[in-house]
């Protein structure tokens, strides 16, 4: 297995508020997405993806990782009600766990986890955002919902209640196949194509492409992916 991430704040903001994790030796990783003023978007992502890091070690199963989730949840929580700049703060989520040609995924959030395959891209989450679940109802095309200015409205996020609805997905897995986890600042400005011809390339090059195209395109918001090349 072979991985390789980027984060960039892009071309608009001066914060980063996303977040990643890649432990190539526990087979986990993760993006998130923070929200929240202040700079606290950035704290719920970090805070978050931190958690989910501290964990690693133990995790076996699906089971366990829905667990350390829901910590990270909790945790996320807890610190946003002791300060009153944080009150509110939530983050995306989207970590993957391979085991042993399996890919165990849990979901939060409108960031993506996708798949990539003889030369195919398929998506593994739904979009838990406002014109996601427009879409899955037929109210709007994949193409409208990318330019619609309710686009951000998170249906689901992490942090911002005690309880937390988590999609639980596990994919096998092949040789050759490659996992893709960005965010809304990188899928945004990308057609599923540019992220298929990006994600053929050798890792270093695919996430090096991501970003550079996003960049070309002038990066709105902080771009983020992480990629899994499995063998
Ligand atoms: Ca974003």
């Amino acid at each position: 297995m072979r991985a390789e991430a980027v984060t960039d704040p892009g071309l608009a903001r001066v914060e980063n508020e996303d977040a990643y994790l890649l432990d190539l030796e526990a087979g986990f990783f993760a993006v998130a997405d923070g929200m929240g003023g202040h700079r606290a978007g950035a704290v719920a992502s970090r805070l978050a993806v931190e958690t989910i890091a501290a964990g690693a070690a133990g995790l076996r199963d699906a089971a366990d990782l829905a667990a350390l989730v829901r910590l990270a949840n909790m945790t996320v929580l807890e610190q946003a009600s002791r300060n009153d700049d944080e009150a509110g703060m939530g983050t995306t989520l989207t970590a993957a766990l391979i085991r042993e040609g399996r890919a165990y995924l849990a979901h939060v959030g409108d960031s993506r986890a996708y798949l990539y395959r003889d030369g195919q891209l398929s998506r593994l989450t739904d979009d838990h955002s406002l014109v996601g679940e427009m879409v899955r109802l037929g109210a709007l095309s994949d193409e409208e919902a990318r330019r619609h200015p309710s686009r951000n409205v998170l249906t689901r996020a992490l942090g911002t209640s005690p309880e937390v609805d988590i999609d639980l997905r596990e994919a096998d897995l092949q040789a050759g196949d490659v996992l893709l986890l960005c965010t809304d600042g990188l899928f945004g400005l990308l057609t599923d194509a540019e992220l298929a011809a990006a994600l053929a390339l050798e890792p270093a090059l695919a996430v090096r492409r991501l970003l550079e195209t996003a960049l070309s395109r002038g990066a709105p918001d902080n771009v983020t992916a992480v990629l899994v090349s499995y063998d």
